[in-house]
């Protein structure tokens, strides 16, 4: 049997991309810059508020069916 090199995940250093601009940046970190920063945190921000928004649209499409299909005539 030979020897297994099992160690492959060693030779890269942990690192990601900016989230915005897409520049290596520390493990640790989102984004590259204060700017990349900002950009971020407004998608976030806006994300949620769509996230939220169809939450609120899918629980009334849900409502008004349930009414239509359960309310006794
Ligand atoms: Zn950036």
């Amino acid at each position: 049997m030979s020897h297994v090199a099992r160690e492959r995940r060693a030779r890269i250093p942990d690192h990601r991309h900016c989230t915005i601009c897409g520049r290596p940046v520390p493990p640790q970190e989102e984004v590259c810059s204060p700017e990349c920063r900002k950009t971020y945190e407004d998608r976030l921000r806006r994300e949620r508020r769509t996230r939220l928004f169809l939450l609120i649209l899918y629980i009334a499409l849900l409502g008004s069916l349930f009414v239509i299909f359960f309310l006794p005539r």
